[in-house]
């Protein structure tokens, strides 16, 4: 029926920060790992020694796309994992030298669960504030720091707002205390260029599912040398670090996506901005009480994240399913609750401003036709909700 109502058989898919498509190249990797190369890396036979090439490739893919070394590289079951091993393991590895950890207050919820949880056991932990664009202030974290300092944590770009931070200028700060610097990079790969050391990063959370890889497999970046505790107790997998029988399809589908990400940036940047940026253009100039969340230029490509008055961001995202348009209010996590998003007040928005948000992040197989489907219908779903809308004034 949506599809009668569009006159269009395809839904357009507008939640590229939620999850990706596999991509057909990356399905046509993984294959063969299910079921003629099956064998487990840790074994001794010619058949395990070939899965250990394979997924050693697979490590060699991850670390060459951020400038690592290979055997710093370690998979995890995805960016959530990577994020509590970064958080969780610097911090009890370091427990004698101090308790302290920074941190932005627009981390994704692996970043900021994992800070909670390190609270409650007696660390603690500054959460950085952000200006009206969702930026982390670099001297901001430098006034933070303190003797007791072990980590400093801020995300590469964030899901919600697409905002993208000065991660270098931090990771000077962060070097030139001696202070171990993670990153949850997960929204960057493929959409800014990454290197860890010229960034100077030393933890980096990375998630196949973002960059058209599967699901449920991820990587840590650990800088060598870095004090982290052993994520997973059991075999010697991943140096001993991180045991449990290696995800051999899952690593190669994520070396495989990852190189393309890496290698396709470029056009890739410049065909979304153009798309973003007439969203951006023309939702603000037709549908009035309408701002701009996020920075205006330092904001990942593919990222639209605007509120409109006196609507909920919910009703938006159930009008425009009806209309086949699969779009976002902010995270994933967090639509399926009623707390207004930690990422727009944080911002600075009043909760019933931060609950009338709507995020479109658009991807490879969006075209402009699908950007002139939404900029058709989206005028007229806002229009009809505020007509309904007890916040309205006019109404
Ligand atoms: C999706 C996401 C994560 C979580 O990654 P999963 O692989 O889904 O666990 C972490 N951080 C950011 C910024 C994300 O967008």
């Amino acid at each position: 029926m949506n599809a009668a109502i569009r006159g269009r058989s395809r839904p357009v898919y507008m939640d590229h920060a939620a999850t990706t498509p596999v991509r057909p190249e990356v399905v046509e990797a993984m294959l063969p790992c299910f079921s003629e190369r099956y064998g487990n890396p840790s074994s001794v036979y010619a058949l395990a020694r070939e899965a250990q090439v394979t997924l050693e490739k697979a490590r060699g893919q991850v670390a060459e796309a951020i400038g690592a070394a290979t055997e710093e590289i370690y998979f995890t079951s995805g960016g959530t994992e990577a994020d509590n091993w970064a958080i969780k393991g610097v911090a009890a590895a370091n427990r004698k030298k101090g308790d302290h950890i920074i941190t932005s207050a627009i981390e994704h919820h692996a970043v900021l669960h994992s800070c909670r949880t390190l609270e409650k056991q007696g660390y603690r932990v500054t959460y950085l504030p952000v200006d009206e664009f969702g930026r982390v202030e670099p001297a901001a974290v430098e006034e933070a720091i303190t003797d007791a300092t072990i980590l400093i944590s801020v995300m590469a770009a964030n899901n919600e707002i697409g905002t993208i931070q000065p991660i270098a200028a931090i990771g000077e700060i962060a070097r030139d205390h001696g202070i171990p610097f993670h990153t949850d990079a997960v929204q960057a790969i493929g959409a800014i260029p990454i290197d860890v050391d010229s960034m100077g990063v030393d933890l980096l959370a990375l998630s196949g599912h973002k960059f058209y890889g599967p699901k449920g497999i991820g990587a840590l970046y650990i800088r060598k040398k870095t004090r982290i505790g052993t994520f997973m107790d059991g075999g010697a997998q991943e140096r001993g670090r991180r045991a449990g029988t290696e995800n051999v399809p899952g690593a190669v589908g994520l070396g495989k996506a990852i190189e393309l990400a890496v290698a396709e940036m470029p056009e890739n940047v410049t065909r979304l901005t153009a798309m973003r940026d007439r969203l951006i253009r023309e939702i603000l100039e037709t549908i009035p009480d309408t701002r701009l969340n996020g920075h205006p230029t330092e904001r990942l490509a593919n990222n639209v994240n605007v509120a409109f008055r006196y609507i909920e961001g919910e009703s938006i995202l159930l009008m425009l399913d009806t209309l086949g348009v699969a779009a976002s209010t902010g995270s994933a996590c967090t639509s399926a609750s009623l707390e207004p998003s930690h990422v727009l007040t944080a911002c600075g928005l009043p909760p019933e401003q931060a609950h009338g948000s709507l995020r479109l992040t658009l991807g490879s197989q969006n075209t402009d036709e699908d950007v002139d489907y939404v900029l058709s219908v989206l005028p007229r779903v806002v229009e009809r909700l505020r007509k309904m809308s007890p916040l309205n004034p006019e109404r």
